[in-house]
């Protein structure tokens, strides 16, 4: 894919992606809610107390003006209601308010009167009535008007073209009688709570509108930043899922986040997953190509069969016994090809097998001097505890001693000795498997691991060897976490060195009863 093909399929992936619209639209209906609610709260909190201030003020009024008024035994009215209140207010009721400031030499004893500060009071409007509902006092224009109410006392909110007051009605009661002889209405046009609310609220709308969009962006730049990224691990999935050949890897996010740790899992997966792709087409070469040799060996002695041999006994005898040669090492490859592909699955099929090693070395070592009795196979057990256990099965522990001794008799000389060792070194059980054959080049140790490897082809074929076999005994040994090394001396003889953890008494035991319960479980499974 080009360069511009590939800017495009990113864009259009963006184009398409709602995350980081879902996202924005999130945030900016959480912030919008969150902040309707706390503007509320503050809204109504600051209100409430605001009230409350202006509710004690007009309450002010009201005790001032009942104070003077509850000293009238007779019901309110014009004549008795002025006298009540001090002379100096009604020197400023005389002479209207102004004068009060034109003059203040005269009216300085009116402002130290509480009733007066209320009455003039340009916020507070007041009204006194009588029984009947007529006026008999009030400080200004477009005084209260009398409601009816129970209690002695009831406080009222009302809005104005778009603005709040509050009216408190107040039965005036005489102090000696005892019977109500007027009522005083106190309108509050409370014209600092309104400005107070009124610039609240514009603040709240600023700050919410300021909130948001600095938010939005935020969270806009925030879900880009993790977006971002996933549209690039997603490109590049798109483009190996199109060609799995396709080296293109998600370049490095320099962000040390879980996001970078996905993409370089993600990476290795596609390392590995490609390195798998390539094995498995070199196994399969490899395979064709090593299967190749005896079939045409079978072919070419059917072949010379047909032409000259039938009648001939001689050749006839000789290609039979070739074919079957070919046919019995055909077979022998095969069987190590199915033993290598096992051996990658061991975890799953034996994962709670235990050995011990004295046992299996005795029995194998055994076998193999029985089976090449030219040979002196010697066992050394010396610095090996007798019941020193390693977590493997049995099998393959005997299949990877038996591949070892097989090589080392396969590649002897004249010293038709192997020596077999095992000792215990801190928390590993060290197994040498050593002889004194031809040895194996600096440069061979190397490769003698990887499949199909022979150091000499023709005389490797002719010892039966396919190259597998020290393959399926490395892979055999990871599997159980083991190591494998070989060292050697050209013309003087190898040594092949396994190494195993150790595993004590305590875990052998919970091995093996994970082991029965598992053979437990599998039986019940078949008879099922
Ligand atoms: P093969 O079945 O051919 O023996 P291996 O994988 O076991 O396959 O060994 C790979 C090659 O390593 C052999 O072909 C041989 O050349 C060399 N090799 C293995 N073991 C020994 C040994 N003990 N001494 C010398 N060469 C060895």
């Amino acid at each position: 894919m080009s360069a511009d093909k590939k800017i495009k399929a990113i864009k259009k992936e963006t184009e398409h992606s709602s995350l980081i619209v879902r996202w924005v639209i999130i945030v900016a209906l959480t912030i919008v809610v969150s902040f309707t609610i706390f503007s509320i709260v503050i809204y109504s909190t600051v209100s409430q107390q605001s009230i409350s201030q202006q509710k004690e003020t007009s309450q002010k009024v009201v005790t001032n003006l009942d104070s003077r008024l509850n000293t009238i035994d007779s019901e309110l009215q014009i004549a008795n209601v002025v006298p009540a209140l001090s002379p100096s207010t009604r020197d400023v009721l005389k002479s209207g308010a102004n004068s009060v400031i034109r003059k203040p030499k005269d009216v300085s004893s009116a402002f130290s009167d509480d009733l007066l500060s209320s009455v003039t009071n340009p916020d507070v409007l007041v009204a006194v009535y009588n029984k009947h509902n007529e006026i008999v006092f009030s400080n200004g224009m477009g005084t209260p008007k009398l409601k009816k109410f129970k209690a002695d006392t009831k406080f009222q909110k009302q809005t104005v073209k778009g603005k709040q007051i509050l009216v408190t009605y107040s039965k005036v009661i005489s102090s000696r009688s005892g019977k109500v002889t007027g009522y005083i209405v106190v309108l509050n046009k409370m014209t600092y709570y309104n400005k107070l609310m009124h610039n609240l609220l514009i603040w709240m709308l600023v700050i919410s509108v300021a909130a948001i969009i600095i938010f939005t962006i935020i969270a806009f730049l925030v879900v880009r930043d993790v977006v971002d990224p996933i549209n690039q691990i997603s490109a590049v999935a798109r483009e190996v899922n199109n060609d799995p050949n396709s080296e293109v890897r998600i370049q490095d996010l320099h962000r040390h986040d879980e996001l970078e740790e996905l993409a370089e899992s993600f990476n290795s997966m596609l390392d590995r997953m490609q390195r798998y792709i390539v094995q498995q087409k070199e196994f399969v070469s490899d395979v064709s190509h090593e299967l190749r040799t005896p079939v045409a060996v079978i072919e070419g002695h059917l072949n010379m069969l047909k032409r000259w041999g039938k009648e001939d006994p001689e050749i006839l005898d000789e290609s039979i016994d070739a074919s079957i040669q070919e046919a019995d090492r055909m077979k022998h490859l095969i069987q190590e090809m199915l033993d290598l592909t096992r051996a990658e699955q061991i975890n799953v099929q034996y994962p709670n097998k235990t050995a011990v090693v004295s046992d299996i070395l005795r029995r194998v070592t055994g076998d193999m001097q029985m089976v090449h009795p030219d040979f002196n196979v010697q066992l050394d057990m010396e610095d090996l505890p007798e019941e020193t256990k390693i977590q493997i099965y049995q099998g393959h522990f005997e299949q990877l001693l038996v591949i070892l001794i097989d090589n080392g008799i396969k590649y002897s000389t004249d010293l038709k000795q192997i020596n077999v060792s095992a000792g215990l070194t801190q928390d590993k059980v060290r197994i040498i498997v050593q002889d004194f054959g031809e040895g194996i080049s600096q440069e061979d140790q190397d490769k003698i691991f990887n499949r199909f490897y022979r150091v000499d082809k023709a005389r490797t074929r002719e010892k039966g060897g396919n190259g597998l076999g020290l393959s399926i005994a490395q892979k055999l040994v990871t599997s159980y976490h083991g190591e494998i090394s070989v060292k050697s001396v050209l013309g003087q003889g190898s040594q092949f060195i396994m190494e195993f953890p150790v595993i004590s008494k305590k875990e052998a035991l919970r091995l093996e009863k994970l082991d029965q319960k598992q053979v437990h479980g599998d039986r019940n499974d078949t008879q099922m």
